[in-house]
């Protein structure tokens, strides 16, 4: 999308520990930098568990390598007794630049509704750090309501709680395309996302809808990326399993 520096994202979800994720993090460091003469002006982004995150930050700020990270959850509350939860201001000492909220696999396996998802997002953006929504229909969805009905609904509902000029990421993630390896046709992708920059445009102005990145994710590969990265209204991908694979993923962030 025009002036909107792509991110390309990696979900991890709960895989590598924080002995492998230094490994990790500095072959990916060291693939991106090989290929530098063709990398595009975009931003990687890794999310790892919430164990690795001390280990991601020590390596990232040492190295100053070019790769920022985020965790994959976190509570709606600032502190207090919620065994097991991570606050927002915990993300924050750790120079997390994103948390992803609302993930389908949070919504389906963990309950999360609208409301929680709407609470997590403020925290975030109330200790500075960026929300990365992912919003997404099931096939279910699709087949009654059509292909927008239900991520523009997701995120209307978290639009609310998003104070004017903050900075927020969306994630588009058919959730029938997530771990499929059936991803949607970058067509097909498109016409959400740009159902989703209206959606913004209409509840938060036409100055958010412009600045806002929206990713596509859902199997995405690096055989499959530039389709999606053509689209006018896609500013990047949310990847999970291909995030696992240095090459793989490093072969992503250089899309042409
Ligand atoms: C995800 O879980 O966010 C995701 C997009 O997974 P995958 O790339 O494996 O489909």
């Amino acid at each position: 999308g025009v002036n909107r520096v792509p991110l390309i994202a990696g979900n991890w979800k709960m895989n590598l520990d924080h002995l492998q994720s230094i490994a990790f993090v500095q072959k990916l460091a060291w693939s991106l930098k090989d290929a530098r003469h063709d990398f595009n002006a975009v931003e990687v982004a890794v999310f790892p568990p919430f164990t690795d995150l001390r280990s991601v930050q020590t390596l990232v700020s040492a190295d100053k390598l070019p790769i920022v990270y985020g965790a994959q959850d976190v509570s709606e509350h600032a502190s207090g007794a919620f065994t097991g939860e991570i606050a927002a201001p915990f993300l924050a000492k750790l120079d997390c630049s994103y948390v992803i909220i609302g993930h389908s696999e949070r919504r389906t396996l963990h309950g999360e509704s609208d409301e929680n998802v709407a609470a997590k997002t403020k925290a975030a953006i109330a200790s500075g750090v960026v929300p990365l929504i992912c919003v997404g229909e099931t096939a279910d969805d699709l087949e009654k309501h059509g292909a927008s009905a239900v991520p523009v609904a997701q995120l209307a509902a978290v639009l609310d709680s998003i104070p004017k000029g903050s900075d927020f990421v969306v994630a588009y993630e058919p959730v029938w395309a997530i771990g499929s390896g059936q991803a949607a046709t970058p067509e097909q992708a498109e016409q959400v996302c740009a159902a989703l920059r209206s959606t913004i445009s209409e509840q938060l102005g036409e100055e958010a809808a412009a600045a806002t990145r929206i990713l596509y994710g859902g199997s995405v590969k690096a055989d499959n990326i530039a389709g999606f990265m053509r689209q006018p209204n896609i500013d990047g991908a949310l990847v999970g399993g291909a995030s696992l694979d240095v090459e793989g993923f490093s072969a992503i962030a250089r899309y042409q």
